[in-house]
């Protein structure tokens, strides 16, 4: 049985034979844009940088002397302002001293959260597709991944309700969910929510909630918490970060929240990851999330008007889009461009750049190897809308020349 972390990532493919890391798409993709000099709406971070305000107090806090080791948990003023942010948005109370944990961004909160309740023999549900590093904390568990399609409709990628109760059962340990979801753009309803809800209380499983796009969602669309739902805040983990929703990815503040209990074997986990991190970071973020609405509201619009244009621009030279409701994503059915040469998402992706100077990624990259779901998305592609005007202007001249004559 496979059981270190290298032999594990050799059989999920995350190593090559060598033990050499295997490239992923994305890196294959950016170096390509940048050979190609392509507008890069492949990779999701964004352009433009976060307030200058919240900047401005990183700064002070530098020169001010936060730069040591801060507390394991986090701030209190951060954990105090997490706490808040969740009662004034969702009406979810948290002890700060207790239910919050300050992360080096949402991947170690979720990588912590994962080591820390799952291991070898154990299930973890994701939906598929799913962002990357899910899967790659799943194989360092030594759990086994499992996974619920998301299939495209004309009301978004909706959860496979079937899959979803023929795929959790007792073995399941944890299902990850993740929504406002990347790479879908989908945000999960209310009723797909309940279903979840359903089965992670039937077989007593653990749910996990990445929840770093919960603020960049349109079309009147409205985030629910997994926590929020009847009965569920005691199995829930909720997992957030700064990151998206301040356009401050490189700062690597993120939080999870829940029953202390779950909490704290978190804690016991993510002690030896990092310890802490992000001193000068913590208090400007805090500042963030108490003063900050009216710059998530200006992001929000900004991102709104893009995903438009680049919706219409994306339909307007022959994509099948599915509008998304949330996140920095759109994600296009290239079927239209594929040829006996150009066969499939990936080679469309691998092909783009050359031939019109604009990069996107396949979303097989986010499916298993040989999956149903990466079968049924094999010609579907992801754009990115998270990028200044400039590079959006050039990606739409550029787009129109694939329109068919
Ligand atoms: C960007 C992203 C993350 C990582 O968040 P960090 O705070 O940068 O660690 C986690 N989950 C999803 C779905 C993301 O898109």
């Amino acid at each position: 049985m496979p059981g270190r972390w290298s032999e594990v990532a050799r059989s999920v493919g995350l190593l090559q034979a060598d033990g050499v890391m295997s490239p992923t798409i994305f890196t294959e993709m950016s170096a390509l844009a940048v050979a190609t000099d392509s507008a890069n709406l492949g990779q999701g971070f964004p352009d433009e940088e976060g307030p200058l305000w919240v900047r401005e107090i990183a700064v002070q806090a530098i020169l001010q002397g936060s730069n040591q080791y801060p507390p394991l948990r986090g701030i209190a003023a951060l954990r105090e302002a997490v706490s808040a942010h969740q009662h004034t948005h969702y009406g979810i109370s948290l002890n700060p001293d207790t239910e919050v944990l300050v992360t080096a961004g949402a991947t170690e909160a979720l990588t912590a959260a994962i080591l820390a309740l799952t291991g070898t023999g154990d299930e973890v549900v994701t939906l598929e597709p799913f962002y990357d590093s899910h899967a790659a904390a799943i194989a360092m568990s030594g759990a086994t991944h499992k996974t619920v399609p998301l299939i495209p409709q004309e009301d978004g990628f909706r959860l496979d309700r079937d899959a979803l109760r023929a795929t959790v059962n007792e073995k399941t340990r944890v299902i990850l969910v993740n929504t406002p979801h990347n790479p879908t753009g989908t945000v999960l309803s209310h009723e797909e929510l309940t279903l979840i809800a359903e089965e992670a209380e039937r077989f007593d499983a653990i749910v996990i909630t990445d929840e770093v796009y919960e603020h960049l969602l349109y079309d009147g669309a409205t985030h629910v918490p997994f926590a929020t739902l009847d009965g569920m805040f005691d199995r829930t983990l909720t997992v957030s970060s700064a990151g998206k929703t301040f356009s401050l990815t490189g700062w690597k503040i993120g939080w999870i929240t829940g029953p202390a209990l779950l909490l704290e074997r978190v804690l016991a986990v993510k002690q030896y990851l990092t310890f802490s991190g992000g001193a000068p970071f913590q208090p400007a973020i805090a500042r963030a999330l108490t003063d900050g609405a009216e710059d998530i509201a200006t992001l929000r619009q900004t991102l709104d008007r893009r995903r438009a244009s680049l919706i219409k621009w994306l339909t307007d030279a022959g994509f099948h889009t599915v509008r998304p409701e949330g996140t920095y994503f759109v994600c296009a059915d290239a079927s239209p461009f594929l040829s006996s040469e150009i066969t499939d998402g990936a080679d469309f992706a691998r092909w783009l750049p050359g031939a019109i100077g604009v990069a996107c990624v396949p979303l097989s990259a986010f499916c298993r190897e040989g999956s149903a779901t990466a079968e049924l998305l094999k010609n579907w592609v992801r754009f990115t809308f998270v990028k200044d005007d400039r590079t959006l202007e050039t990606a739409r001249e550029r787009l129109l020349a694939l329109r068919p004559s």
